[in-house]
């Protein structure tokens, strides 16, 4: 979805006059302390009430942009006295508009993206201890200058924010080896939703007191606190990297593909993507980028092995695996990078496809998890479902193979109607997703339920799954103040 049809949450909230009396209230309560850096004008607000893909637009009292966790603090203890609902925003690269405030619900969204310290590094316990507003590209580089690697690695890291990462459970492109955001998090530090300090920045692997806090705050999406700070895991950098790109006749050779390589390089192989032909087409059509295979390769696989040994043996055994899947006629063909910039383009071949689909015209995501056994039968039961909606769709599917994750979207024909395509969004949302469920699998893998999956993935659950969630909600954010209308449903939110 582009612009000009930007979606506008119009939730409940108080009156423009309550509104004006409440924004007064802040400037004379917090206006000293955060001198220039509590945003009320329209235009200073701007790029704080759209999300990235511009498909969400709503408003807000103010932005504030705190400085450290007391003032995120401070900022929570007013919103809270008063029942002012709070957005966290980070990067605001989220795809599922949990960041944007909606509209006149009379929020402040509190920016972090001044919190941005790397606190501590420590090299013999190979963690990071960061602010919530870092960059993951900032954590990265961060670990390299330590001699580690901080493997968390998706296409927004330039922006997007640790606090981000964690709140989603950001996967990105090395959950096969390393896991999700969630698996590299040892301890959080979280302002609550009365505005506490929460100090649970634990480097510890091993710690049974408690209920597991942490893990409550991570993947809630800004619905149960602010986090402010992180312990990350590092590891060793790898001494070895090869990238490789195979051309695959089917879906079901690219699964045999990843299970060829999965058995024989074990915990060497870090990614392993997939892409058909609609992806490569798109990408040439809009992008620079270049596939070294014909645009008309049913599939494509993106591998990366990773070897601790500075030698040629991971190459060798790569070479190897690849012979043996020639042979079997699992690929047709395969390019194993010859330099790092090459790798580098294989890799730009795979994360460009979601803005090549998105400046072909409008795009209906999925972002769906599967048992990687059922990847091909999924696939098959929802271009069924899909095709039995229209036929006037291009399948756009791409993602994470080693995961199970697949982005299954749909576009319209190049030469299709993109308003009537629109309007069977609702309708695309629910076969295909039925058929997720069918397959046992999620219908949000790692963007986040935000708005756009909220109510869904509600309608989805289990009565004793949703009283659970909900008691959550209730025990850690009794007023409802934190992120209202996101992640759960508004109108169950209590
Ligand atoms: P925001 O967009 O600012 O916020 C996202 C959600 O987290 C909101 O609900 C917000 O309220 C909450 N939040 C943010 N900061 C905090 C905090 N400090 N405390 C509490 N709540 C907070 N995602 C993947 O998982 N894998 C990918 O491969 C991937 N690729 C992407 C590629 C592109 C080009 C883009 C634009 C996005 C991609 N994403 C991907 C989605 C996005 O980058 C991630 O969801 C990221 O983790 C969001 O971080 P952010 O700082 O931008 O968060």
């Amino acid at each position: 979805m582009q612009g000009d049809e930007t979606r506008e949450d119009r939730s409940g909230g108080p009156s423009p006059a309550q509104l004006d009396d409440l924004r007064a209230d802040l400037l004379v309560d917090l206006r000293s302390v955060f001198l220039g850096r509590l945003l009320t004008s329209v235009e200073d607000v701007e790029p704080f009430v759209v999300d990235w893909r511009r498909t969400w637009r709503g408003d807000c009292l103010a932005v504030v942009q705190p400085d450290s966790p007391a003032d995120v603090a401070a900022i929570v203890q007013w919103c809270a006295a008063r029942l002012v609902p709070v957005v966290t925003q980070g990067g605001n690269t989220g795809l599922s508009g949990g960041a944007t405030p909606s509209f006149g619900s009379g929020a402040v969204v509190l920016s972090t993206t001044r919190i941005r310290a790397v606190r501590h590094v420590d090299v013999v316990n190979n963690t990071i201890t960061v602010d919530a507003g870092c960059t993951l590209a900032q954590v990265q580089e961060a670990a390299l200058a330590a001699g580690r690697l901080f493997p968390l690695s998706l296409a927004a890291e330039g922006t997007c924010t640790i606090g981000g990462n964690l709140a989603t459970n950001a996967g990105g492109t090395a959950v096969l080896r390393f896991g999700t955001a969630r698996e590299l998090c040892l301890g959080l530090e979280v302002v609550t939703a009365s505005g506490e300090l929460w100090d649970g920045l634990t480097g510890l692997r091993k710690d049974n007191t408690g209920y597991a806090l942490r893990d409550l705050f991570i993947g809630s999406e800004g619905t149960l606190g602010v986090i402010t700070g992180a312990v990350l895991k590092l590891y060793p950098l790898p001494a070895v990297r090869e990238v490789a790109l195979l051309a695959v006749p089917s879906l079901s050779d690219a699964v045999g593909v990843f299970q060829h390589l999965s058995a024989g390089l074990g915990q060497q192989l870090v990614a392993c993507e997939v892409l058909n032909a609609a992806c490569v087409q798109l990408v040439h059509a809009n992008t620079a980028t270049r596939s070294p295979f014909s645009v008309d390769t049913p599939w494509l696989v993106l591998v990366e092995v990773n070897s601790m040994r500075a030698d040629q043996s991971a190459r060798d055994e790569l070479e190897r695996s690849l012979a043996g899947l020639l042979d079997a006629s699992r690929i047709s063909d395969a390019v194993i990078a010859s330099s790092s910039a090459q790798s580098e383009l294989f890799w730009a071949l795979r994360e460009e496809v979601s803005e090549a689909q998105g400046a072909a015209g409008p795009t209906i995501k999925h972002d769906v998890a599967v048992p990687i056994s059922l990847i091909e039968s999924f696939v098959e039961r929802a271009h069924t479902a899909v095709s039995s909606v229209t036929s006037d769709v291009r399948f756009v599917t791409f993602g994470h193979l080693g995961d199970g994750n697949l982005h299954y979207n749909l576009s319209p024909l190049p030469d299709g109607d993109p308003l009537a395509f629109r309007a069977l969004q609702d309708r695309f949302n629910e076969v295909v997703h039925d058929v997720v469920r069918a397959c046992g699998g999620s219908i949000s893998a790692e963007h986040g339920l935000g708005v756009l999956r909220s109510v869904e993935a509600d309608r989805y659950r289990s009565t004793t799954d949703r009283k659970l969630q909900h008691a959550v909600k209730r025990a850690l954010d009794p007023h409802g103040i934190m992120n209202p209308g996101k992640f759960l449903p508004a109108a169950t939110n209590h």
